[in-house]
């Protein structure tokens, strides 16, 4: 157990007034969680502190050379008004799974877990109300080492900050075009693909911004080597309905392991559908797509649950699914994650973890 000590923000600030203008990660609550690793020392000091800017000498490593890694979940307020939150020790466990890669101390599982349970807690106020809406959490850890050379910091932060986060799907849920992104690539065997790290998505921005200009949602990533198989879209993992099957791609490095990934695969099975992780060729994808056999596609993420595809344009060729509309799977994956976040409907899976009466 972690001795937290708590240092209230002596000036709260106004919670927002109007819950359907939160949006996404712009706006912070009043507390942060940080703890200190030192080299021999281990992690230490976990403390709660007012939300404030952290002072860092230009020269931390990892303003140069990214050596970080975050995690993204979210605190729910149930229908019966208990905080809540959704599997919060595959967050820990993930983090810890990419710590090794990118040479970063592991926090331990029970740690992050108190961590992010102690700060939800002391920030449950600004867990909104509205339908659809969460607490985002982005716990993250980076190295502090202050110098140039390339080397594993001595020094880390981890640290949690807390943003209030509107309805993902507040018009109601849109089915988004896709692009098959065939020149960059977003990781290969042997990177850092599986990890959660900032650098991933450096290298990843400048192709979501082209295709957001010719008008698509997000691209979807082809495996790195020889650009044939479908891995994941943007910040989501993706699964495709083909001819009552469903596949995705195996999470064996290059692919995030999702934790929506893993709880939509554990329902899909529950229901009786065989789910195929391995190597699916954006060419059949494509074909099945002419020959009417491609059912349904979705992004799997934290932020929207699910995501239906209604359409995908890979070189010239472009395939639409569903008629643009959602599908009966996605729609039920969607319904049962959700109902199960929000206390709407029981929890039969052991996942939901309670913080304190909201
Ligand atoms: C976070 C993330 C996902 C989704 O993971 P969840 O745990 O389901 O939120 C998928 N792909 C990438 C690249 C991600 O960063």
């Amino acid at each position: 157990m972690l001795d937290i000590k708590i240092t209230k923000n002596p000036v709260p600030k106004a919670k927002p007034a109007d819950e359907s203008k939160l949006g996404f990660g712009k706006i912070f609550s009043d507390h942060m969680f940080l703890m200190d690793y030192t080299d021999g020392r281990g992690w230490h000091d976990p403390r709660i502190v007012p939300y404030a800017p952290i002072p860092m000498d230009p020269a931390t490593v990892v303003f140069h050379y990214a050596q970080e890694l975050f995690e993204g979940m979210k605190a729910y307020r149930s229908v019966d008004n208990v905080i809540q939150l959704f599997r919060p020790e595959c967050n820990a466990q993930r983090m810890q799974d990419s710590s090794d890669r990118m040479c970063i101390p592991q926090v331990p599982v029970e740690d992050f877990v108190q961590a992010v349970k102690t700060l939800v807690e002391l920030e449950k106020d600004w867990v909104p109300h509205s339908d659809g809406t969460s607490l985002y959490i982005r716990p993250f850890v980076f190295a502090t080492d202050v110098g140039l050379g390339v080397h594993a910091s001595k020094h880390y932060t981890f640290c949690v900050i807390c943003a209030p986060s509107g309805a993902y799907y507040a018009e109601g849920i849109d089915p988004v075009r896709i692009y098959v992104e065939d020149e960059y690539i977003r990781a290969a065997p042997g990177l850092t693909g599986f990890t959660k790290c900032g650098g991933n998505y450096a290298a990843s921005i400048k192709a979501g911004e082209e295709a957001e200009r010719k008008g698509f949602a997000q691209v979807l990533w082809l495996d790195g080597v020889e650009k044939k198989y479908v891995e994941e879209v943007g910040s989501m993992n993706i699964l495709f309905k083909i001819d009552g099957k469903i596949y995705t791609a195996a999470c064996t490095g290059t692919v995030l392991p999702g934790v929506t990934r893993r709880s939509c695969i554990e329902l899909l099975r529950d229901w009786g559908y065989e789910v195929i992780e391995g190597p699916l060729a954006i060419a059949d994808v494509m074909k099945a797509g002419r020959e009417g056999k491609l059912e349904e596609v979705f992004g799997t993420g934290t932020a929207a649950v699910v995501s239906p595809v209604k359409e995908l344009d890979w070189k010239e060729d472009k395939v639409f699914i569903n008629d643009g509309k959602i599908g009966p799977v996605t729609q039920k994956l969607y319904d049962t994650m959700t109902g199960m976040q929000w206390g709407k409907i029981p929890d039969t899976k052991g996942w939901i973890v309670p913080v304190c009466k909201g």
